[in-house]
């Protein structure tokens, strides 16, 4: 089969691997649509210590298509079916999966291999998170789920109520989720970045006010001066991944709000936080990873109810053998997601 396959940071090819085959409980699914996330920009920039096992790989996480070949015992599906799933399952063993905090499996069992034609799905990914896609939704609109239960997750934690003002902090597709699902929890919202398109698309998924960090000298007094008598917004999120916007994050949050580190950091990095803030200030900080598979499913149905507007997440489509372009069009930050066709 075709794939674009992973040699080192920077060096990517297109061209031919063997195609996997469906082992017992496992399902071969033919790939129709595959969607870019920023994660695999990073992959394909700088590798990845937990994806990139051994070299040349498969690469890629958001897909949909149709069921090609079923592996011994697999029950629930047909050839010919069209079906979705997240990069991932968790055990369902493990001392935090045994206490409902499948996002912290210590064994997490991850799938990899989207830029392809074709991909065998692990029979644990099989038996939890494979899903069948409902006739409205697309194969392009599918692959949007995975993402979509990180972002689910994230704003769960926050106990977002009605008319409080929520700062988002970057306006990628994780960003721009957050403001509609922020939207759809009442609230009002502020989204922070320095992109003029992604800054409209903000607006467009609902963002009731913009701060273009370009045009301001503080990002932080700009957001605070958006709220009551500048006292802070309610809920903070953070979705960009770097120790200098947690910290505005935390800087942008009244006292007894609750600000949630969501982006994920380069390993090893550090950031400060005045010992003031969440003591005398009680402010709650927590951090949200990945999705569990009930937000799995809740991201399916939000699609389907095209409450998320999976195709304004998505401004382009090619081709796989123009996947490095696609990726090119990330970095140059004139897209968001690119719907990568097999
Ligand atoms: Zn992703
Ligand atoms: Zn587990």
């Amino acid at each position: 089969m075709k794939a674009f396959l992973f040699y080192a940071p920077g060096d990517i090819r297109y061209g031919e691997t063997a195609r996997p085959k469906a082992g017992p409980g496992e399902v071969l699914v033919e790939i129709k649509a595959a969607l870019t996330c920023g994660t695999d920009l990073k992959t394909y920039r700088r590798g990845h210590p937990v994806l990139i096992k051994e070299t040349p790989s498969v690469f890629g996480h958001e897909w949909a298509g149709i069921v090609a070949e079923l592996g011994a015992g697999v029950e629930g599906f047909e050839l010919g079916q069209r079906v979705v799933a997240p990069n991932s399952a968790p055990c369902g063993r493990c001392y935090y999966c045994q206490r409902e905090r499948p996002s912290l499996c210590e064994d997490l069992q991850l799938l990899n291999g989207a830029y392809a034609e074709y991909i065998s799905v692990p029979a644990r990914i099989v038996q939890k998170n494979l899903l069948h896609i409902p006739e409205n939704v697309t194969f392009k609109q599918a692959p949007v789920i995975e993402p979509l239960a990180c972002a689910l997750h994230g704003l769960e934690r926050c106990n977002v109520q009605l008319s409080d003002t929520v700062c988002i902090i970057g306006h990628g597709p994780i960003g721009l989720m957050l403001t509609r699902l922020a939207k759809l929890k009442g609230a009002r919202v502020i989204v922070v970045g320095r992109n003029p398109f992604k800054l409209e698309k903000a607006q467009q998924f609902g963002a009731d006010e913009v701060v273009d960090i370009t045009t301001v000298t503080d990002p932080v007094d700009a957001v605070r001066s958006l709220t009551q008598e500048g006292r802070g917004v309610d809920v903070a999120i953070e979705a960009v991944g770097l120790p200098e916007t947690w910290e505005q994050a935390i800087d942008v949050t009244r006292r007894g709000g609750l600000v949630n580190l969501f982006g994920g950091c380069k390993s090893g990095t550090r950031f400060s936080v005045d010992t003031r803030r969440p003591h005398y200030d009680e402010l709650a900080i927590i951090g949200v990873f990945h999705h569990t598979p009930r937000h799995v499913r809740t991201a399916l149905s939000l699609v389907a109810s095209g409450q998320i507007d999976a195709d304004a997440l998505i401004p382009h489509e090619m081709p796989l053998k123009r996947l490095k372009e696609a990726f090119q069009l990330m970095i140059s930050g004139e897209t968001l997601k690119v719907a990568i066709i097999p």
